[in-house]
C-alpha cells in the first residue's frame, strides 16, 4: 500500500470538552487533508491519565461525527499506524526512549519540584530566562549509581546541543529560525514513568508520517524543542501553520467566560454544524465571493498558499449567527423539522402528540424569524400558549379608536373560517369607519398572538386555526 504524501492530524487532549479552538484545529486539517486528497487522522492524546475527561475521547468523537469532520484513520480505524490512543502506544515510547539513551541524547534528572523552582527564582532574579540549569547533566556516573542505588525518583531529560539551530517552514511565517542555546533540556517522562506531551506528540506526528501540522501559535515554542527530537531521529520536519489564537470582542484569548467558546454551548444554542464549520474556514484568511460555504466547497475555496501571519482572530458572534440563519433558511422543510423537534417538545410537551406535517408548516412559517433552532421555541410560543393580554394593557395603543376596531372585526368574525374573505371584509370595513391599517394590524396581532412581531395576520390565522383564531379576536374584541 502506498503512503498518500499529505497527512493531518487533530491531536486532542480528552482533558476537557471541545472548544472553538479545537474545532477549528480539527477543521483546518480536515480542509487541507481533503485539498490534497490526503489523508486526516484523529489521535488522542491521554498520557496524562489524572486530567483525562473525557475516557476514550468518545465525546470527541461524536463532536466530529456532529461536525461532519470524519477522519480517514484513527480510533476503530487503524490503517497500519495505530493504534491512535496515546495511552497504548506506550511501548513504542519507551522503544524511542531506549534508542535516545543508547545514543546517549538524554539524561536522568533527580531534581525536586522545589530545587526546580529555586533555580527558576533565582535566574529570574538575575534577570537570566529561567532555563533548566543542566544540575544532573553535570552528575559523574558513580552519583548518578548512588541515586539510583536510593530509590531516588527521576525524569529523563533531552540534551539539546547549544550550537545547533533548526528552521521550522510555517506557512504563515515562513521560515522560522530557532537557537537551541535559548531553550531547556526538557523532560521526555515524569516520576511516574509517564511519557510527556512534547516526547509523545512528536514520537507520533514521526511515525504516523504527519506531514502538516495545523495547531495553535500557543504550540511554536514546542515546535522547537521538537525539531530536536526529529533531528535526533534524522526525521525530516513537517511543514507548519502555527494558527492565530481565537480572540473575543475585546481581543483577549477565547475562553469559558464566552458564550460560544464551548461547543456543547453552540450545539445546545441550536447552532448548525454547517454554519460553526462555515463561520471558523472563513474568518482570518482570505476573502470569500460568496460567504455560505458547505465543507465540500470549503475544500475548494480556503486557500493555505498565502496565509497572513496576523496575530489574531476575533471571534465574531453576530457574524456567527448570521451564518447560522441563513443555514437555517437552507435547510431541507422536514430536516428543520428533525432538527428543531427536541428544543420543541423539551419546551412544548404536546408537540410530541402533534402532525408532522403541522409542525413543518409552522416552522416554515416561522425560519424567516429565527437566528438558532432553540429560537423556535419562542418563535412559536404563541402557538401554544394564548396571550394573556387584557384590553386594559393595550388601550393606549389605539387612543380613541379602539371601540370603532373592536366593533369592525366583530361584525366579521362568523366568516373567519375563509381567511381571506375575512380579512378583505375587516379591511374594507376599516377603511369606511376611518380607521387606519396599521391599528387594525396591531389589533388583530395582539389577540392572536398578544406581541408586534412574527409571522402575517394571514399565517398566524392559518397556523393556528379559524377556531383558535375566533376564540382569541373573540377574546379581546368583546
Ligand atoms: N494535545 C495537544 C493539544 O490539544 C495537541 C497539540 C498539537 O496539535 O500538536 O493542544
Amino acid at each position: 500500500m502506498t503512503t498518500p504524501s499529505t497527512r493531518t492530524r487533530f491531536a486532542p487532549s480528552p482533558t476537557g470538552l471541545m472548544h472553538l479552538g479545537n474545532v477549528r484545529a480539527a477543521l483546518v486539517n480536515y480542509l487541507f487533508a481533503h485539498q490534497h486528497r490526503g489523508v486526516f487522522i484523529l489521535r488522542i492524546e491521554d498520557t496524562d491519565a489524572q486530567r483525562n475527561f473525557d475516557l476514550g475521547g468518545k465525546q470527541i468523537i461524536e463532536d466530529l461525527v456532529w461536525l461532519g469532520l470524519i477522519y480517514d484513520e484513527g480510533p476503530g480505524k487503524d490503517r497500519g499506524c495505530g493504534p491512535y490512543y496515546q495511552s497504548e502506544r506506550m511501548p513504542l515510547y519507551q522503544e524511542k526512549l531506549a534508542v535516545l539513551i543508547k545514543e546517549n541524547k538524554v539524561y536522568r534528572c533527580f531534581c525536586t519540584e522545589q530545587e526546580l523552582e529555586r533555580s527558576r527564582q533565582r535566574q529570574i532574579a538575575l534577570k537570566k530566562p529561567p532555563r533548566y540549569d543542566r544540575t544532573c547533566l553535570a552528575l559523574s556516573a558513580d552519583a548518578c549509581a548512588a541515586e539510583l542505588q536510593a530509590e531516588t525518583p527521576f525524569i529523563w531529560r533531552m540534551k539539546l546541543d547549544d550550537s545547533l539551530s533548526f528552521e521550522i517552514h510555517d506557512l504563515a511565517r515562513g521560515l522560522v529560525r530557532f537557537e537551541l542555546k535559548n531553550f531547556s533540556d526538557f523532560p521526555l517522562t515524569r516520576q511516574d514513568d509517564s511519557v510527556t506531551f512534547l516526547f509523545a506528540n512528536a514520537i507520533d506526528d514521526m511515525t504516523m508520517k504527519i506531514s502538516h501540522v495545523f495547531r495553535g501559535e500557543d504550540h511554536l515554542s514546542n515546535t522547537a524543542l521538537q525539531a530536536a527530537l526529529y533531528h535526533a531521529f534524522a526525521t525530516p520536519l513537517p511543514t507548519y501553520w502555527h494558527m492565530p489564537i481565537l480572540c473575543n470582542s475585546e481581543g483577549k484569548k477565547l475562553s469559558k467566560r464566552d458564550f460560544g467558546f464551548s461547543l456543547n454551548d453552540l450545539r445546545a444554542a441550536g447552532f448548525l454544524p454547517e454554519a460553526i464549520c462555515n463561520y471558523l474556514a472563513i474568518i482570518g484568511g482570505g476573502t470569500f465571493e460568496q460567504e455560505i460555504l458547505s465543507l465540500d466547497q470549503l475544500v475548494s475555496v480556503v486557500r493555505f498558499d498565502n496565509i497572513s501571519a496576523a496575530g489574531q482572530v476575533r471571534y465574531d458572534v453576530e457574524k456567527l449567527r448570521w451564518l447560522n440563519h441563513k443555514w437555517i433558511e437552507k435547510l431541507d422543510p422536514h430536516e428543520l423539522t428533525n432538527l428543531s423537534m427536541p428544543f420543541l417538545t423539551a419546551a412544548y410537551p404536546a408537540v410530541a402528540m402533534m402532525d408532522q406535517a403541522m409542525i413543518t408548516h409552522l416552522l416554515q412559517t416561522i425560519k424567516t424569524d429565527i437566528v438558532t433552532l432553540a429560537d423556535a421555541v419562542q418563535a412559536l410560543h404563541f402557538y401554544f400558549n394564548a396571550p394573556t393580554l387584557s384590553l386594559g394593557d393595550i388601550t393606549h395603543h389605539f387612543d380613541h379608536q379602539l371601540p370603532a376596531i373592536q366593533a369592525c372585526v366583530m361584525e366579521h368574525i362568523e366568516s373567519i373560517t375563509a381567511v381571506d374573505s375575512f380579512l378583505q371584509a375587516v379591511k374594507l370595513s376599516a377603511k369606511e369607519k376611518g380607521i387606519g391599517m396599521k391599528p387594525l394590524f396591531w389589533f388583530l396581532r395582539f389577540a392572536l398572538m398578544g406581541q408586534q412581531d412574527g409571522p402575517s395576520i394571514h399565517d398566524l390565522i392559518t397556523m393556528l386555526s379559524a377556531e383558535e383564531s375566533y376564540k382569541r379576536i373573540k377574546r379581546l374584541a368583546e
